[in-house]
């Protein structure tokens, strides 16, 4: 008889309690899921844990095997957000009190104990080295943000990262203040899509967006005076297409004339786009210029879904198709920023096409992100689009090794890579 696992909720006050009556419940997609030990891992360092307001904790009864809820006033469901690295791989499970509103945008997991230690229900799929909250937010960061300020009182970017790893707490906007890793330069206040977890511009009013996004266009010289440091430090990598932007390519003369003059001084490091992609000649021409790497976001690669979430304006799934291949052919390192939702992204249906596209555009990397959305929200978005949404998830873990067994080359991780020159 293996360990019990128990349900985890939360009092008003937030204090966390163990339901010794019920067994712990998670869920994928509108499928319930009853927690096993092997879909737990130790809720990892740097997790966060979440009181889900007016969501009532579900879990099963022990003797029966049925549903039960927790059905007193002031108890919530709990939810982990997990730290860089790890990938969830199911939704806690809740019933939401009427009228309640839409949860913030985060990648709530599924949270459970056993022999009262807690556990969340999710694979480590990348080193959190790099990632790792304790290696951010240091006594020393206000110093060095001030000191660079002062160094480049002009600078409008500088300006921006700085509020940016002050409030938001960043920690590519840090990178650039303790000149190391993956640095974040952001250039575009557009957008040629709407996406409906967008963190920067809230679209789909479902709920504040975390990040303001930039009101500025900055200039070729400010991205140039932020860039050109930066790329001579360890595992050095700017990325254009930040959390507080919109769509990068919406300002590429901006960003190709800085690539252009950043090369002409250096050869160091790597220069990396985070990008919806819709634009294919416009990748094709940073590509040209020297870009290295690009990391393109999807939710689905079923047009219908990809539509529903994304909401292009003027671009489809097709376009970035092209873009892929346009940037394998500049031999540019793509990766695909895939954002990972249980109960959608493992659908048999979802899966096979993710598959047939991958074959169609073969890319170098995988990065699975959990995707920051309340999934009732997102559930009701896209069967209000008309997608069918039926047939039983595989599990996220199931998705995992079949990718792993049918693109045993692809690497599969959780962020972005320092890339050799031009990877073949
Ligand atoms: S592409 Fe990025 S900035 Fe644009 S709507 Fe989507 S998430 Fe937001």
């Amino acid at each position: 008889m293996g360990k019990k696992i128990q349900l985890v909720y939360a009092t008003p006050e937030g204090e966390l309690r163990l339901e010794p009556e019920l067994r712990a419940l998670a869920a994928a997609g509108e499928e319930y899921w009853e927690l096993t030990g092997d879909d737990l891992i130790p809720l990892p360092p740097g997790a966060s844990l979440f009181c889900l307001p007016e969501r009532q904790p579900l879990g099963l009864e022990d003797a029966t095997g049925e549903v039960a809820i927790i059905d007193e006033p002031g108890l919530t469901a709990v939810a982990a957000i997990l730290p860089q690295g790890y990938t969830r791989t199911l939704l806690p499970a809740y019933r939401r009190r009427p009228g309640a509103p839409p949860l913030p945008l985060f990648g709530y997991t599924a949270v459970a104990a056993m022999d009262g230690d807690l556990y969340v229900a999710a694979r480590q799929t990348d080193e959190d080295e790099k990632w790792n909250p304790l290696v951010y937010n240091t006594p020393d960061l206000p110093g060095l943000i001030q000191k660079k300020l002062a160094a480049h009182p002009a600078n409008r970017i500088l300006r921006q990262l700085a509020k940016c790893a002050r409030e938001y707490r960043c920690f590519t906007a840090q990178n650039i203040f303790y000149r190391r890793w993956e640095g974040g330069i952001p250039v575009s206040p557009g957008c040629n899509a709407r996406c409906l977890g967008c963190i920067s511009k809230q679209a789909a009013e479902c709920c504040p967006s975390p990040q303001g996004r930039i009101a500025f266009r900055p200039s070729v010289a400010e991205v140039v005076e932020v860039a050109l440091p930066h790329l001579s430090a360890v595992d050095a990598i700017i990325s254009f297409g930040q959390g507080c932007e919109g769509e990068p390519l919406l300002a590429w003369e901006v960003i190709k004339e800085a690539i252009t003059a950043l090369r002409r001084e250096t050869a160091g490091g790597t220069i990396n786009i985070n990008t919806n992609a819709g634009l294919p000649d416009v990748l094709a021409a940073l590509a040209g210029a020297g870009l290295d790497s690009a990391r393109i976001s999807l939710f689905s690669a079923d047009p219908a879904a990809y539509r529903l979430y994304h909401r292009p304006q003027g671009y489809s799934l097709e376009e970035v198709g092209a873009s892929i291949d346009r940037l394998r052919r500049e031999s540019v390192f793509v990766a695909l920023n895939l954002l990972v939702m249980p109960g959608f992204t493992d659908l048999k249906s979802q899966m096979e096409k993710f598959f047939a596209f991958l074959a169609a555009h073969p890319v170098n990397m995988i990065q699975l992100r959990n995707l920051n959305i309340d999934p009732e929200l997102l559930w009701e978005r896209l069967k209000k689009g008309g997608l069918d949404l039926s047939g039983e998830p595989a599990g996220i873990s199931t998705f995992l090794a079949e990718l792993g067994k049918r693109f045993p080359e692809l690497l599969v991780g959780n962020y972005s890579r320092a890339v050799p020159k031009h990877a073949e």
